[in-house]
């Protein structure tokens, strides 16, 4: 665009990221960030699917976009529940006339496919949900058979990646996933705001044959994709400097490629682990379903959880997760999400905690937490 070329002559730049002012919503820079957004979606969701744009609002937009678009009064959406966004999502499908059928795991578990297809031969079900990033919990869910499974019994497959998108491979079109929404502030790395999302050609088959309104006029998809799309059909004001930061957040990442970044995150979680190992932490989440961008470890015993993480953040400027729900208390979720996942990070937390834990009267030998995630990195 000349604009562009014109910028950085004037601004005396090679800089890539030289645009005019933001413009209103209507302004032909803004229509191509957001064409360009669009575009990087598809690739971060590894997805051709026509209907992928970001919904305005953070990823509890996304989850409702999702589900109120799919779900009429009286169809029957089966939720697995293995953490508290499967809690939120059942409270979403009622408000939206749904009805619930709830598929309870302990939390810290995976969803058993087994026991999702007991419940789908059971009842005509129109939508499986689950999560495939557990954030309360750092569990990592297979979706593969249980995607299988649903399109056996003539259901779609919806899936909440707020976590898991940019922090580990998440192939929609291979896994043949129907309905998939996330969130920017998360491994994306980019600030809060925004909830990509993107339906499958037979999810908007489902869509297009609804017969009432979709209960919320600002996620109805059947309007916000005349925005987003080419009639630009004013629905509502986007976020235009989210749309920006978006654009950006998604370049940063296709410059890194997607699976040098599913790498890293991988890479330092390992690091993490061992160091907090080394310790005499434990993980939490199920052995082999564990996430790098949200490692879960139990609180040691004898040990006050607020107290560690008062200090951590009063003396250290860090900040870790606690439980909440039923593990209030009994678990950290330590975060190594989108830019955070360096190995700087890792040091310095590993650090920071050992020197907490040893003032909360915890035994440990000084620096083996360290050493252990330096072998990791080799
Ligand atoms: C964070 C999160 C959400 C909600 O996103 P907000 O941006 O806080 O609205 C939904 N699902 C999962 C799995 C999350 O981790």
């Amino acid at each position: 665009m000349i604009v562009k070329e014109l910028l950085k002559y004037v601004f005396m730049t090679e800089n890539y990221l030289t645009l005019p002012s933001l413009g209103g919503h209507r302004d032909p820079a803004v229509r191509e960030n957001m064409e360009e957004a669009k575009e990087l979606l598809k690739y971060v969701f590894m997805t051709e699917n026509y209907l992928t744009l970001p919904v305005s609002g953070t990823g509890t937009a996304g989850m409702e976009t999702a589900m109120f678009n799919v779900v009429e009064p009286g169809d029957k959406v089966l939720v697995c529940v293995n953490g508290y966004f499967g809690e939120r999502m059942c409270d979403m499908a009622q408000r939206c006339g749904g009805e619930l059928i709830r598929l309870d795991t302990e939390w810290g578990h995976a969803v058993d496919p087994a026991r999702v297809e007991q419940a789908l031969k059971a009842d005509k079900v129109k939508v499986v949900f689950v999560v495939h990033a557990a954030t309360s919990t750092g569990v990592l869910q297979p979706l593969v058979e249980i995607s299988r499974l649903a399109h056996e019994h003539g259901a779609l497959m919806m899936v909440d990646t707020v976590t898991s998108l940019g922090g580990c491979p998440v192939k929609v079109d291979e896994w043949e996933l129907d309905v998939v929404h996330s969130a920017t502030q998360k491994c994306v790395g980019c600030p809060p705001g925004m909830a990509p999302i993107t339906f499958s050609p037979r999810a908007e088959k489902v869509l297009g044959a609804r017969k009432t309104k979709v209960q919320s006029f600002y996620l109805d998809m059947s309007i916000v994709q005349q925005y987003w799309g080419q009639e630009r059909f004013y629905h509502h004001t986007a976020p235009i400097s989210m749309c920006y930061a978006l654009r950006e957040a998604l370049r940063l990442l296709y410059e890194e490629g997607l699976e040098a970044r599913w790498e890293r995150h991988a890479l330092n979680s390992r690091a993490l682990m061992a160091g907090l190992q080394a310790m005499g932490l434990q993980a939490f989440a199920q052995e082999g379903y564990r996430l790098a961008q949200l490692n879960a470890v139990r609180v040691p015993e004898g040990i006050v959880d607020a107290n560690v993480r008062g200090r951590l953040l009063d003396e250290y400027s860090i900040e870790i997760g606690s439980g909440f729900g039923v593990l209030n208390g009994q678990i950290w979720r330590i975060g190594l999400m989108g830019y955070n996942s360096t190995a700087r990070t890792v040091y310095v937390f590993l650090s920071a905690l050992e020197a907490v834990l040893q003032a909360e009267g915890f035994a440990l030998s000084p620096g083996e937490a360290v050493a252990a995630a330096r072998e990791v990195y080799g």
